[in-house]
């Protein structure tokens, strides 16, 4: 029989998890957890100290020899039984997901789907881990590179893809031997702690996983990412938050990864299939109530198709069902507080302030919880910031453009590079704009492109790394170069 929302969140561990235990934070603070649907208060959890914070961090020192010590095997079936018992508790974790964060159940099983992927893929990689053995050029020593764990990891995630932010960190982190420190995101906290138990349960050792919710994210983060023993910082969200921690890295040197925002552009030349174009565009824009770091952020359509793409657009919205995402048939939930909601409709006004047409949606519903329904603006011009910010909402704004050169220059005008993705009916432009386009990614004729098995991360100032992939699992590995004497010389 399915759980209630009761039974699930009164067996989600409200403490802090330290060394393997859980535990209060210093004081006994704690803080309120919210669904973004009602306003209503869901859970009161463990608010940790800076104090906490380095307790979390003398734990996951304390665990670094025996987990890099422990066979790759042994790690990676840990991972693969994560990734079985997630599967069967999917339902749990989508509705936990939707109570907190707000995305309707149908997205948040998809996440489920996506965020345990991760454990599947590194429960691989983790017996992948290979070096290189060899002559040197001269001939008289042979080098020997090999690869090691970092050393503790601190993990810091963003709050609107709760469950796969944290397995696309924890799980490659686990599988090349570091161990870690998670914080979750304040409004969002709930998940992590679901799945740190579920990782406790299937045997994962003492002080290898370590969580840390709090209400001061500056004030705890500072001193872990100052404390010398630390050998990895790895960032989700926001650009503004990437800079400050990167200025704070510097000071040990610290390996970061930084996966930071973005201003997607959605390029539709009128060779393009339009069908595809459309379904691809719901996908793009309205995943996660266009709270995505890969949500199509601007619209560029070819002039002779914009009017076709307009129409068919305002039909597809209008179909959509906005609503508490626990409710049968929503496929727009609330966004994550009315901080989102002022900013995407501020940015709705500016555009249309600034010359651009307003042609469905807008307006804020009325409370309790932060519902904006799907907005659609045409005729965008270049000045607005709608085309320079991240929306973050389900917020559709469309930019003709004349030549293939032209979409290129807007697509490019940001400082962001995440992705790109770029409908056209013709095999050598698309080659052509896989070239041109600054971004990390790029979905050619696909209006969604993350995967496991893939290496997901951006350029520019979206960020430095990438997770997922074969390459994934090298952001927590060290190379060592290692010389000896050729054994026949000596
Ligand atoms: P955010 O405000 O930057 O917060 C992200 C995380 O950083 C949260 O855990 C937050 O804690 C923490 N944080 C905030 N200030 C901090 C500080 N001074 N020191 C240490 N940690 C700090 O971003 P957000 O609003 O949660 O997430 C949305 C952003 O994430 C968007 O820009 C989006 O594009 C980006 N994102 C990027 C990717 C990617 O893979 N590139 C994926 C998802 C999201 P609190 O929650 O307590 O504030």
């Amino acid at each position: 029989m399915a759980i209630s929302e009761q039974e699930l969140l009164a067996s989600v561990p409200t403490g802090l998890l330290i060394g393997g235990e859980w535990v209060p934070a210093t004081g006994g603070r704690t803080f309120d957890v919210q669904d973004p649907a009602t306003g209503a208060v869901i859970a009161t959890i463990a608010d940790a100290s800076p104090e906490d914070g380095i307790r979390a961090l003398d734990a996951a020192v304390a665990a670094k020899e025996s987990w890099a010590a422990t066979a790759p095997r042994t790690r990676g079936e840990l991972l693969r039984s994560a990734f079985d018992l997630l599967r069967e508790r999917a339902d749990e974790f989508a509705l936990l997901m939707t109570l907190e964060m707000g995305k309707p159940l149908a997205e948040a099983a998809g996440e489920v789907t996506y965020g345990g992927e991760f454990l599947r893929w590194f429960s691989e990689e983790a017996v992948r881990i290979s070096g290189r053995y060899g002559p040197n050029p001269e001939g008289t020593g042979r080098m020997i590179v090999s690869r090691h764990p970092v050393g503790p990891c601190f993990l810091i995630t963003p709050w609107n893809f709760p469950l796969a932010m944290a397995t696309r960190k924890i799980a490659p982190a686990l599988a090349a031997g570091c161990t870690v420190v998670i914080k979750p995101a304040e409004l969002t906290p709930l998940t992590t702690l679901h799945f740190a138990a579920l990782l406790r349960e299937v045997g994962v050792p003492d002080g290898v996983l370590n969580v840390i919710p709090t209400t001061e994210a500056g004030a705890v983060s500072a001193p872990i990412i100052a404390d010398p023993r630390l050998r990895k910082l790895s960032f989700t969200g926001s650009t503004a938050v990437g800079k400050k921690l990167l200025q704070q890295s510097a000071e040990q040197v610290l390996r970061t990864s930084m996966e930071l925002g973005g201003n997607a552009p959605f390029i539709v030349f009128d060779d393009a299939d339009i069908d595809r174009v459309v379904d691809q565009a719901m996908l793009a824009k309205f995943r996660n109530v266009g709270q995505a770091c890969t949500a199509a952020n601007r619209f560029l359509v070819q002039e002779t198709v914009a009017d076709e793409f307009t129409r068919r657009m305002q039909e597809r919205i209008a179909q959509l069902r906005v609503g508490r995402g626990t409710e049968e048939g929503v496929t727009i939930g609330p966004l994550i507080n009315a901080g989102a909601v002022d900013k995407a409709t501020s940015l709705v006004s500016d555009a249309v302030e600034h010359g651009a047409t307003l042609v469905a949606g807008g307006e804020p519903l009325d409370g309790p919880g932060h519902f904006l329904p799907p907005t659609l603006v045409t005729g965008v011009p270049e000045g607005s910031r709608i085309l320079r910010e991240e929306i973050f909402g389900p917020v559709v704004s469309v930019v003709p453009f004349g030549s293939e050169d032209d979409a290129v220059r807007i697509a490019n005008g940001t400082e962001y590079g995440l992705v790109s993705y770029v409908f056209t009916g013709s095999f050598p432009r698309g080659q052509r704009m896989i070239d041109r386009l600054e971004s990390g990614m790029v979905g050619l004729n696909m209006g969604v492109v993350s995967n496991a098995a893939a290496p997901f991360g951006g350029i520019k100032q979206s960020g430095l790394g990438r997770e997922g992939g074969a390459e994934g699992i090298n952001e927590y590995l060290e190379t060592k170069y290692t010389l000896t004497p050729d054994p026949f010389a000596v």
